[in-house]
């Protein structure tokens, strides 16, 4: 008798041993869940809108294929800045975005993503699982109707693209870019004109030159939306987003309805996302920076101290005239800001002169080789 025919006659199931046995008995009593997903994010950008898709496959894979996410782009069923509505209103069970595009609604939505000067990617991780953040943030979006986890950085952005130089505080004024969130508020503060656009719309404004500069991620996506045919210097950093994080809005009563084994899968693989969309920028933009300098002859440009210390200046103004106004604002300020200058401490004195080192002396870059 075959090793087969034996395991079937004793198990009773063909081609089934008793490992798996147990696992199916288990996935059998487990309902099958079909859910839908907006991005904010259109599908041509494979890093941002793509961990979505990892998310429902890993849950998929993780659940026997019970437990499904269908992944719509930006405009498929929803409009980009619109999924915290869909996912309030459970038009749709979950989507993957930014929550500072909510910022209109309540500036304390920039927390859950990014502030002007705030914090890196490491920093937002560290204050958001263990220093607070997410149940502060969990407490804010009740009100949504949302549960959220994070899922994806990009990193440090860029500052974006400039159709002419801006040197001086003068050069903001009357400037019409478009800019994600917060800063926004902080630009105009300095007399620009901000404007959020979806990722979609940005290229041909600013072609039309209906907008003087805009910002969107780092070379990467940047590249693939050919911002450089229009718009030459290229500017950095993008001072308003040290490390934005993406989320997973799910609507509340669909997650109150998921099985224990399913919440965790999926709590699981938005984890897995926060790690794997940082990596992928990482991995992918030097290699497009240099493209677009050497190919696309690209203007690298810092922004000069002046814009910057009056950028930092009015930042920390609108900081505190929201504080005062707004008490779920300043109750989450009050313990980001803290935890926000005690990561700097403490990497100005082991990371940061790690990384001066290796960019001076310590290593250079392939292209000065
Ligand atoms: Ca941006």
């Amino acid at each position: 008798m075959s090793r087969r025919r034996f395991l079937a006659r004793a198990t009773g199931i063909v081609g089934v041993t008793a490992a798996p046995m147990a696992a199916s008995a288990q996935q059998i009593s487990l309902p099958t869940v079909k859910w839908r997903l907006t991005s904010s994010f259109p599908k041509s950008l494979d890093a941002i809108y793509g961990i979505a898709e990892s998310i429902g496959k890993r849950v998929a894979a993780s659940t026997g294929g019970k437990f499904q996410i269908q992944v719509f782009a930006a405009g498929e069923l929803v409009p980009a800045l619109q999924a915290l509505d869909a996912v309030q209103n459970n038009t749709v069970e979950c989507a993957h975005t930014a929550p500072y595009f909510y910022f209109g609604k309540d500036p304390t939505f920039a927390f859950g993503c990014a502030v002007p000067f705030g914090m890196n990617a490491r920093h937002q991780n560290a204050w958001m699982y263990y220093g607070g953040g997410m149940a502060l943030m969990r407490d804010f979006y009740q009100k949504y109707n949302i549960v959220h986890f994070p899922a994806g950085n990009t990193g440090a952005q860029m500052g974006g693209w400039f159709r002419k130089e801006v040197r001086t505080i003068a050069d903001l004024k009357g400037l019409k870019i478009r800019i994600g969130g917060f800063a926004g508020r902080v630009l105009a503060k300095l007399g620009a004109v901000p404007m959020q656009i979806a990722a979609s719309d940005i290229y041909p404004a600013l072609e039309k030159g209906t907008i003087d500069a805009a910002e969107w991620v780092g070379p990467y996506d940047d590249e693939k939306l050919g911002f450089y045919k229009v718009a030459k210097n290229y500017y950095y950093p993008g001072w308003w987003e040290g490390g934005p994080e993406l989320d997973l809005f799910v609507n509340q009563g669909a997650w109150n309805a998921l099985p224990k084994e399913y919440q965790s899968i999926l709590e699981a693989a938005c984890a897995e996302a926060n790690v794997l969309m940082l990596a992928k920028y990482d991995a992918m933009n030097p290699a497009a920076m240099r493209r677009l300098v050497v190919n696309h002859r690209v203007q690298l440009r810092p922004f000069t101290r002046e814009i910057l210390e009056a950028c930092w200046n009015a930042a920390n103004e609108v900081c505190a005239e929201e504080a005062a106004k707004n008490p779920e604002f300043k109750k989450i300020y009050e313990s980001w800001k803290p935890f926000r200058d005690d990561q700097i401490l403490w990497s100005r004195v082991a990371e940061q002169n790690f990384d001066r080192f290796m960019t001076s002396a310590g290593a250079k870059p392939a292209a000065n080789r």
